[in-house]
């Protein structure tokens, strides 16, 4: 702890990390310890990991990377944070991330990273004049850094795969609904999941073990599976795997260096007995107007909390309630969230809701669809991650569109809830890591972490 606590304090000028709290993290370490001389350590025990600032945590601020929450201290914890402490980790800090996870570059972060008076952009470490990738942006750079050795993201539409492959870590979102989203400040209810990132498939096996597992009493969504050791196939042969290649995903937005990276992984896997089936997600560029409108449209819903009354930022000078409304929210949100949330207030409208709405939920139930249809003739689907590789930190301007437009190889799984992880697969051009995405099947972690893990 006290070296990754060194090591995040030295290289603070990357604002991975929103808070760090020594003496908290000094405290949790010294009763592992105690917990090792005892002869109960866990599978994680003394571990220091670092939390993306979504999670709620006891003894840390919890701010979403939002002014709304700035300073705000949870009376409890999220159910991941529990589980991985109960398994013996010890939290190191919270990490930065797009405000809401509302975000693919965390250029929407509105909190100072530490040893910041402002908020200041979160910087790749492979070159820091390029972005991270988000919303897990500061949680990616943590691994890659090794300010810390694996740490906890979440992922709506690609928050731990897309970071994961711009900064060159793994990554795993599991199936939606095996991990507990208690304790996690909801974005987009329907879709967001929570998943370790970490330098290898073998350390993100062990923490996943930790984090899933059934939650009833406080999240009616997490499904009654129980938790499974991630580690145990890890080194099976995968001869005779079929790895379903979408047609979809290799079309002409594709970087080539990143095809190229891609082509080569894929070819590794052939080399170890894998074989490569062509097939077809025919509704993947569909992805990305249905979840602009299903992600923003439960935004809407779960951000008016956010109301000034209950908890986080509140208006100074206001005249009546719904003036300290208006004040606090125009206050507290910064622009891609109101952003948001104008388009879910939108969609979710009387006159629109048909058009947007339920038109966006019947074409994703298609979405889910062609995946089980693809699954008839392969075991898992890979391809890239991202388009490109990391961009340039303000490349993207104030153009959300080409941020959104990023999305479109993360978003099918997540619309469909499918497990998927990014492993790192090579360099482009440029220099920077290109990740190769795998997507399993309903609670098929296992034979991706395997997958990935062969390719390690
Ligand atoms: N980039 C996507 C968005 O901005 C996904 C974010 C996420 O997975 N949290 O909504």
């Amino acid at each position: 702890a006290q070296h990754f606590l060194a090591r995040a304090k030295a290289h603070q000028n990357l604002g991975a990390f929103v808070a760090l709290n020594e003496g908290a993290t000094l405290a949790q370490a010294q009763a592992a310890d105690a917990r090792i001389a005892a002869g109960t350590a866990g599978t994680l025990e003394g571990v220091p990991i670092a939390h993306k600032d979504i999670f709620v945590t006891k003894g840390f601020p919890s701010t979403a990377g939002s002014k709304m929450l700035a300073g705000y201290q949870s009376p409890f914890d999220a159910t991941v944070v529990t589980r991985l402490a109960d398994a013996g980790a010890v939290t190191l800090g919270k990490l930065n991330c797009d405000e809401f996870a509302m975000g693919s570059a965390n250029e929407n972060s509105a909190v100072a990273p530490v040893g910041f008076d402002s908020p200041a952009p979160v910087r790749n470490p492979w070159d820091s004049h390029r972005i991270p990738g988000g919303s897990s942006g500061g949680s990616a750079v943590a691994v890659a850094a090794r300010l810390a050795p694996a740490v906890t993201g979440t992922d709506t539409g690609g928050s731990i795969r897309q970071p994961a492959s711009f900064c060159g870590i793994t990554g795993i979102k599991p199936t939606y609904g095996r991990a507990s989203r208690y304790g996690m400040i909801a974005f987009a209810s329907s879709l967001d999941q929570a998943g370790p990132m970490a330098r290898s498939a073998e350390d993100c096996a062990l923490l996943l073990s930790a984090m899933c597992g059934p939650d009833p009493d406080r999240d009616s969504t997490s499904l009654d599976v129980p938790a499974e050791n991630f580690s145990a196939k890890l080194n099976d042969s995968i001869e005779g795997l079929r790895i379903g290649i979408p047609a979809e995903f290799f079309g002409e937005g594709l970087a080539p260096d990143v095809r190229a990276a891609v082509d080569a992984a894929l070819k590794e896997y052939e080399k170890l007995g894998a074989q490569l089936v062509p097939i077809s997600l025919p509704r993947t560029e569909l992805s990305i107007p249905v979840y602009y409108i299903i992600a923003p449209a439960e935004a809407s819903s779960n951000l008016s909390r956010f109301d000034g009354v209950k908890f986080g930022h509140r208006a100074k000078n206001y005249t009546d309630l719904v003036d300290m409304y208006k004040k606090t929210r125009a206050e507290g949100f910064g622009d891609e969230v109101k952003r948001r949330i104008m388009i879910g207030t939108y969609v979710l409208s009387h006159g629109y809701y048909d058009a947007y709405y339920l038109q966006a939920q019947k074409i994703r139930r298609m979405i889910a669809d062609d995946f089980q249809n693809a699954f008839k003739h392969c075991d898992l689907i890979a391809g890239p991650v991202a388009p490109t590789v990391a961009w340039k930190l303000g490349e993207h301007g104030n153009d959300p569109l080409a941020d959104y437009l990023a999305d479109i190889f993360t978003l099918p799984a997540s619309l469909a809830g499918l497990p998927g992880m990014s492993v790192p697969a090579g360099f482009g051009e440029s220099g920077m890591p290109v990740g190769l995405q795998l997507i399993g099947n309903y609670f098929h972690e296992a034979r991706l972490l395997n997958a990935a893990h062969r390719l390690q």
